[in-house]
């Protein structure tokens, strides 16, 4: 039996805000842009992987010079398998790498001087706005006390479609900016430009359907 739709929209939980807080921001990711995601993604943990390496195979053999002159492939690696190891990525995977991210800039900056995205036109991008650290998928919460459309979004978003569970209904909020960021359709905007479309487009998609039928929501009945 469907649980029924509560009279009155429930007051927010103070707890798991950091958590929360964290989530938003590592799912807020998908706004930056290809490269940098997998920056974020995939090089900083190489990095840090290959850091770790360093430090252990450095402490086996008494210092950070061998273990470099083994990397660079200066010396041929002797003695301590991490130094086989160090050698084989040195040589295979750090080229491979480096030369797959540049040869990807190469490639855009190329594409890019006659594939200007038309929502790009004519704009002025100041040093500003290029500096600004990227923004971070709303807290729903404030929302209870926000503006008029902030309060009837959350009213129907977590009321009626999640029946007052504002955990989950933060969630899925997440997961549906996070997901729709990752489309075709927002591939051209920079990483702002495309949080608060992103955003917007959310408020009315999800709260069209939480307002439709006996009140669902787009996220829950996909994973249904
Ligand atoms: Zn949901």
């Amino acid at each position: 039996m469907p649980i029924p739709i509560p009279p009155h929209l429930d007051l927010p939980s103070k707890t798991g805000g950091r958590k929360v807080r964290l989530r938003r921001v590592f799912r807020s990711r998908k706004a930056l842009r290809g490269l940098t995601q997998w920056v974020v993604d995939r090089a900083i943990p190489m990095a840090l992987l290959l850091a770790a390496l360093w430090f252990f195979a450095a402490r086996y053999d008494g210092g950070g010079g061998e273990v470099y002159r083994v990397f660079t492939l200066l010396d041929k690696p002797v003695g301590h398998p991490l130094l086989w190891i160090a050698s084989a990525i040195g040589w295979v995977a750090v080229p491979a790498i480096i030369g797959g991210a540049a040869g990807h800039v190469i490639t855009q900056r190329i594409d890019r001087v006659k594939k200007q995205p038309s929502n790009r036109l004519f704009r002025r991008r100041g040093l500003k706005q290029r500096l600004t650290p990227p923004g971070v998928i709303d807290d729903l919460r404030p929302y209870r006390y926000g503006t008029g459309s902030q309060q009837a979004f959350v009213d129907a978003f977590v009321r009626v479609a999640h029946r007052n569970d504002w955990q989950r209904a933060q969630d899925h909020w997440e997961v549906y900016l996070r997901d729709t960021m990752s489309t075709q359709q927002y591939a051209d905007l920079d990483r702002h430009e495309c949080l608060r479309q992103a955003r917007n487009v959310a408020l009315i998609a999800l709260r069209v359907a939480a307002l439709s039928g006996n009140g669902h929501c787009i996220v829950c009945d996909r994973r249904s």
